[in-house]
């Protein structure tokens, strides 16, 4: 009889989150208001930035993001191959070109080294992904930005959280987005957040967020708004609601807590793991305060593919992911821009060897010790 099955990420919802759904579901508004401000208000606050400016996904905020620094048909915009499609999606559509660069073997972050030999004449804007919740090397790239007058959008769906430097992940460049969608560290369903110092790029986003109406037309329903309002630039419904910021509000209260549990059992894979020479653990950089968003081992020495250790693992009821397949070998990309194996060998060498673990707070230290378990049973009957 197998255990019950461990799934990669499971949701922390509390029974906090279900009424205040219910509350606002009762408060008759249920779209962009109250909740969606305050939820800004105290994002904004834990980012330690001037603005937070809540979108529908981390892909829409993304798309605003690059649109809002001016980024369009003619630019390149450099990204990480090792990233989600979405990221390069929403360059493709501002109609700039996606440019890829391979990531170090360390942290499995854009290689600044590598984006620098990239940088032409074109390039407007570089696009940070933090891998798993560890911040990239900002420094070096906001020195690269500095020096081509670049804009810097950081991919931070995975860095709620985060730290870098002592400084919270979403004011270390010109813009940060988030993802609130449901397996990601913290979660409103699915949701997005941007964070910026910047006040025009601020209102530029909440201006397109809104169909590109004017910001006073949210409230045009109310008994205290006006039915009146012009557009100002052709927009998108891109916006959150209040539904989601109620729960959004109560995952953000215990945001640190979670990153700290999360952290805990972390260490305790760390511990087990660190003693097996075929598993790699997550490499932590000392600058960096990491959220634990995911746990990604690579595997060395084996006899067994990672595809069958992924399998074995399954039998054993334990789900796993890989984050991710680079995106320059994905078929539509392969097309499109000639990509080929070994574009892109940092990428490529860990794509063929990460597995990410389970990790969610309401995780028990015998969960942590069951897949430890079970990986050492793959590392002691495959050993090359
Ligand atoms: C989840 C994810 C996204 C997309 O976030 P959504 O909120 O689902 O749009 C973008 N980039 C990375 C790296 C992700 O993991």
């Amino acid at each position: 009889m197998p255990d019950e099955f461990l799934p990669i990420a499971r949701p922390d919802l509390t029974e906090d989150e279900i009424e205040a759904v219910v509350d606002t579901l009762r408060s008759g508004w249920l779209t962009y208001g109250p909740k969606t401000q305050r939820f800004e208000a105290e994002f904004a606050a834990l980012t330690g930035t001037k603005h937070a400016i809540a979108v529908g996904s981390c892909t829409a905020g993304m798309h605003l993001a690059l649109l809002a620094a001016g980024i369009g048909p003619g630019d390149e915009v450099i990204t990480s191959t090792l990233t989600f499609c979405a990221t390069v999606n929403v360059i493709l559509h501002t109609g700039a070109t996606p440019v890829l660069a391979d990531v170090r073997h360390d942290d499995l972050n854009l290689d600044p080294e590598d984006v620098a030999r990239r940088i032409t004449p074109r390039t407007r804007a570089v696009m940070p992904v933090h891998y798993a919740g560890q911040p990239c090397r900002m420094d070096e790239i906001n020195a690269l930005a500095r020096q081509y007058n670049l804009r810097v959008i950081e991919d931070a769906a995975h860095a709620a959280g985060s730290r870098y430097r002592e400084r919270p992940v979403g004011g270390l460049s010109d813009a940060s987005v988030f993802s609130f969608y449901a397996i990601k560290n913290m979660t409103t369903g699915q949701g997005g957040m941007v964070t910026t110092d910047d006040d025009a790029l601020a209102e530029q986003v909440r201006l397109l967020r809104n169909h590109g109406l004017d910001s006073n037309a949210w409230n045009r329903y109310a008994a205290t708004g006006s039915p009146f309002y012009s557009v100002l630039a052709p927009g998108f419904n891109y916006g959150m609601t209040d539904l989601q910021a109620a729960i959004g509000l109560n995952q953000l209260h215990r945001l640190q807590e979670n990153n700290r549990r999360r952290a805990e059992l972390a260490a305790r894979y760390t511990e087990r793991l660190s003693a097996l020479p075929a598993i790699e653990t997550p490499t932590l950089r000392p600058e960096t305060g990491m959220n634990w968003h995911l746990y990604a081992i690579r595997l060395h020495g084996l006899n067994i593919s990672r595809d069958a250790a992924i399998d074995t693992l399954k039998q054993h009821g334990i789900g796993t992911a890989v984050h991710f397949l680079p995106v320059h070998l994905h078929p539509y990309y392969r097309e499109r821009f000639g990509f080929q194996r070994g574009d892109y060998p940092v990428a490529e060498d860990a794509f063929e060897r990460l597995i990410s673990l389970p990790l969610f707070p309401l995780m028990t230290e015998t969960d942590i010790d069951r897949v430890c378990t079970a990986l050492e049973a793959i590392v002691a009957q495959n050993q090359a």
